[in-house]
């Protein structure tokens, strides 16, 4: 029984504030491990008569569980799976947690595979702009997957990994993690030869979903060919699985030490700053304000991902993110500074904020020619409104009282196939 005054709000207040004591004195060393597709998702996968079917997700699955057991056996470490069973986490999931759960690595294991049958041996990737057109099959086949998850389509609709742009502020964003993945990948590949007396392909630096979003140290591992049967032969069986597991674990131990040498182990910045506490308001850098609609994908917005544009007295505002943590604000300003929005600004939002004068609107479409009337547009959405001014013809619809509602109408309709709508705000 729980005395009425104190109640479980307090209690939980109370083992909030012991819990961060106690991991403030106690930081450990935390790995995220990722095993590579699962679920719906198989992965690379083949058949061979003497060994059934060889699925990827299957061995990424069993590889990262035998990691992790060995690393859990030391208290100095602190392990997060993405998935311990058959099931597919969107990478925006998986890279979400990571982040989350402030961790010092970050590693994702996966099956190569080719069309012809020859290639074998290991190659570890790590987070940059790609080296040459050779890696591309491997970033298709691994960013393919994104594509299967609707949440992730969102995510990266607008984000073009081609623009040099992107690449620069990609760049900027990741340098910072690149050595030390380098480093924790040479110690893997350098392991896979030395103890495992396998072919290393090297570590390569290549544009990868699963490890672009994450703020730590990340690598991809693909540990071998299911394509070549020797490999498939090596990779389905427990020694070949034991190999991989026991020369990762064995990076992760050279790696941790190799942080130590250099004083900077387990993220030193964690340790001398509490935890940010998040502001009142939300937080938009403000690229530019222009007569001119760009869509998403256009260069003019420098390759920036998660861009809104809000149209006000005739001038569209482009705005670039939305958070509540001062310290990505900051950081989110910085990228887009780099970006070359030299003049960018961060405004603030009161969230769910009403209009005392005036309301939100989507403008749908602005055309030189009326739209016909069997338009799928005109079709998809009723009670949509047309004025005529300047000789363009706009189309509008909705009447929302805070951005938020708009935001959601628009997502509505963007999976209607109804895109590129701006949210405009009117003031009458
Ligand atoms: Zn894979």
């Amino acid at each position: 029984m729980i005395n009425s005054s104190f109640s479980p709000k307090k209690y939980f207040l109370l083992f909030g504030i012991l819990f961060s004591i106690f991991s403030f004195a106690q930081k450990k060393f935390t790995i995220v491990l990722d095993a590579g597709h699962g679920g719906s998702d198989h992965g690379a996968n083949r058949y061979y008569g003497d060994l059934g079917t060889v699925r990827e997700k299957d061995i990424t699955l069993s590889v990262v569980l035998k990691v992790g057991r060995m690393l859990e056996k030391n208290k100095d470490y602190k392990v997060i799976y993405t998935r311990k069973i058959d099931e597919y986490p969107s990478l925006t999931e998986r890279t979400t947690l990571a982040n989350r759960s402030k961790a010092d690595l970050f590693i994702s294991v996966h099956v190569n595979a080719n069309t012809k049958t020859s290639p074998y041996g290991t190659e570890t990737f790590v987070q940059g702009p790609d080296q040459n057109k050779t890696n591309l099959e491997v970033a298709k086949a691994e960013n393919d997957v994104i594509f299967l998850d609707e949440k992730d389509r969102e995510m990266f609709a607008s984000y073009d990994p081609k623009s040099p742009e992107s690449l620069i502020a990609l760049k900027i964003q990741q340098s910072k993690y690149l050595e030390s993945s380098l480093l924790f990948g040479s110690f893997v590949e350098e392991n896979f030869v030395k103890r495992d007396k396998r072919f290393s392909r090297g570590v390569k630096q290549q544009n990868l979903h699963v490890l672009r979003l994450n703020a730590m140290p990340s690598v991809l591992i693909e540990t071998g060919f299911v394509s070549n049967y020797d490999e498939a032969v090596y990779l389905a069986s427990e020694k070949g699985q034991d190999e991989i597991a026991e020369s990762i674990y064995q990076a992760v131990l050279s790696y941790k030490k190799a942080l130590e040498r250099n004083g900077s182990a387990s993220a030193p910045r964690e340790v001398e700053k509490p935890e940010e506490k998040p502001l009142k308001n939300d937080f938009r850098i403000l690229l530019m304000s222009t007569p001119t609609k760009y869509t998403s994908t256009d260069p003019a917005l420098k390759g920036l991902n998660y861009i809104l544009p809000i149209k006000e007295n005739g001038m569209y505002k482009y705005y670039y993110s939305t958070t509540n943590l001062a310290s990505v604000r900051d950081n989110n300003l910085k990228t887009a500074k780099d970006a070359g929005f030299r003049n960018a600004t961060s405004i603030s939002f009161v969230p769910n904020q009403k209009l005392g004068v005036g309301y939100y609107r989507l403008e749908l479409a602005v055309t030189a020619q009326k739209l016909s009337s069997n338009s799928y547009m005109l079709n998809t959405v009723k009670d949509i409104t047309r004025t005529k001014e300047n000789g363009k013809f706009y189309y509008t619809y909705g009447r929302f009282s805070t951005l938020e509602e708009a935001v959601k109408m628009q997502k509505t309709l963007e999976d209607k196939g109804i895109k590129n709508t701006v949210i405009e705000k009117v003031l009458k």
